[in-house]
């Protein structure tokens, strides 16, 4: 297969609609009293509610429902007063009742919005067609004996939010910015621990191409995408596989897809003829779930700062960009590390210290292997000892690149104090004025060709000079005063 070009030509559009499935945080399943614990062991979590004993009858766990409706009103939809569960039928090996115990009819809420914002981009919001509870299946295990398949039930009855967008997303990235929001939005509430690589947040893509301002075109969903990068890759490609399909004259037929991560491709599951026909009806063994409004409303009453109110907050008293705000949101450690540490910091604007967290202290997170909370516990990094490094350079007196030295002896030596490091290393920068100058001239006297060069209009040699003032200094030297004093010299 000749390998796609990397993007739709001009007039084109991708349509993304979302599927994410959401599992609620709770000590134990929807149905039944097992714990909904991640383990590596098989079958650990089973009770017999889970694996469909002749007999056994489901009990709704109320907290679940809760949680529901806590992550409903977080999304700003309507909460339904009566909503029933359904069930769902389907023969699978990893599904022991031979059916699903879901939501159709009465999903547990309507409408509802996430709003997004890419770099560069002001924010657009994307809206929600509804959110139902459901039950999560087993899973089949395929590798653990050979020419045989095994069944975990650890996952089955385990309670799931379903949350369905609107088809109004374009790119892999919107739609990655999609569901970073909601799962920072859910984690935020505590409905959902967002863990993706364990499964607690799982999202099916449905992709279709079409001219701009046409009609839809024929969809095809890629399930069970498990994390981000996946997401953007699996969209991209899938868009792309369409249009070809298109512009050679061929048509998209709807079907199910799945994505091989190995390989960068989606491949087809079922077609849309194969599909099943669920035969839904209401479970016999549940009453419908009746909700009073005082108690729906009592819920919007304990909701705490959601991450949108956090980021109209972030950009407006410390007049960063939205999208360098919905980074720190995502996070609610890491914007409240940065809320204390920007009041602390004397000398640099909270965007600089912004750029400062996401951009190289994230970068010693990965190095490490740790997050901010693991800098701060195990590194000592507290928001007040980086406060004094990020000051040092805000005055002056260290420059950023003698920062990134101290920063990495400070997480190698939790008790030293950030100036201390730079007494023995010798770092203070170098930024008063008869101090450099007579470095400055000797540098102009060695160097008289560069110097008669710049003078007859080799403008370029003047960054030549600025950098071997650097390394005379060691970078110790305050490239602002260099800068001045050179200009001085050279035009002389
Ligand atoms: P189903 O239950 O069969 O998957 P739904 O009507 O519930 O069907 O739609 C599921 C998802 O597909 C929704 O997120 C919706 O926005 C999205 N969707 C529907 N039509 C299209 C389309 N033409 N292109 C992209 N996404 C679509
Ligand atoms: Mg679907």
């Amino acid at each position: 297969m000749s390998s796609p070009p990397p993007s739709l030509p001009t007039g084109w559009q991708t349509v993304i609609g979302l599927e994410v499935h959401a599992q609620i945080s709770s000590t134990s399943k929807l149905f039944s009293g097992a714990t909904s614990k991640f383990s590596i062991e098989a079958n650990e979590h089973v009770s017999f509610i889970d694996c469909a004993l002749p007999g056994v009858l489901p009990s709704l766990n109320g907290s679940c429902v809760e949680k529901a409706i806590l992550s409903a009103h977080a999304l700003g939809g309507e909460v339904s007063r009566c909503s029933i569960f359904e069930r769902k039928h389907y023969f699978y090996a990893d599904l022991p009742q031979g059916y699903q115990i879901s939501q159709l009819q009465e999903p547990l809420m309507r409408g509802g919005k996430v709003s997004i914002a890419l770099e560069g981009e002001s924010s657009r919001e994307i809206s929600i067609e509804r959110l139902h509870i459901e039950q999560d299946a087993g899973k089949s295990l395929h590798d653990m004996l050979a020419g045989k398949t095994c069944v975990d039930l650890n996952r089955s009855g385990v309670a799931l939010m379903e949350i369905v967008s609107e088809p109004m997303l374009h790119s892999g990235e919107e739609a990655s910015a999609y569901v970073s929001k909601l799962r920072s939005i859910l984690m935020a509430i505590g409905s959902c621990d967002g863990n993706m690589q364990e499964g607690s947040l799982r999202v099916d893509a449905n992709v279709s191409v079409r001219a701009v301002g046409g009609r839809l075109g024929t969809r095809c969903e890629i399930k069970n995408l498990n994390s981000l990068r996946f997401l953007r890759q699996a969209i991209a490609y899938e868009a792309m596989r369409q249009y070809e399909i298109i512009s050679s004259g061929g048509r998209v037929s709807q079907e199910t897809r799945l994505f091989d991560s190995e390989k960068g491709v989606t491949r087809g599951m079922r077609t849309k003829e194969e599909a099943h026909d669920y035969r839904y009806f209401p479970d016999p063994d549940l009453p419908q779930v009746t909700l009073t409004s005082e108690y729906i409303e009592g819920l919007r009453a304990v909701l705490p700062e959601l991450p949108d109110a956090r980021i109209a907050r972030l950009v407006g008293t410390h007049n960063l960009a939205a999208y360098t705000a919905g980074l720190l949101a995502e996070d609610k450690y890491l914007s409240d590390y940065f809320e204390e540490l920007s009041s602390k910091v004397e000398g640099l604007s909270s965007k600089d210290v912004a750029n400062w967290l996401l951009g190289e202290l994230s970068s010693c997170q990965r190095e490490r292997g740790v997050g901010l909370a693991g800098l701060v516990s195990d590194y000592g990094l507290s928001s007040s000892r980086a406060a004094s490094l990020l000051s040092l350079i805000g005055l002056g007196k260290i420059s950023a690149r003698a920062g990134k030295e101290v920063l990495s002896k400070m997480l190698e030596d939790s008790d030293a104090s950030p100036s201390s490091i730079v007494e023995a290393l010798g770092l203070q920068q170098l930024g008063d004025r008869e101090e450099l100058l007579p470095l400055l001239e000797g540098l102009l006297a060695s160097n008289s060709a560069q110097v008669s060069a710049y003078r007859s209009g080799k403008v370029a040699v003047f960054g030549w000079f600025v950098g071997q003032a650097m390394s005379l200094t060691k970078g110790r030297a305050d490239p602002k005063v260099v800068n001045e004093l050179l200009r001085e010299l050279l035009s002389g």
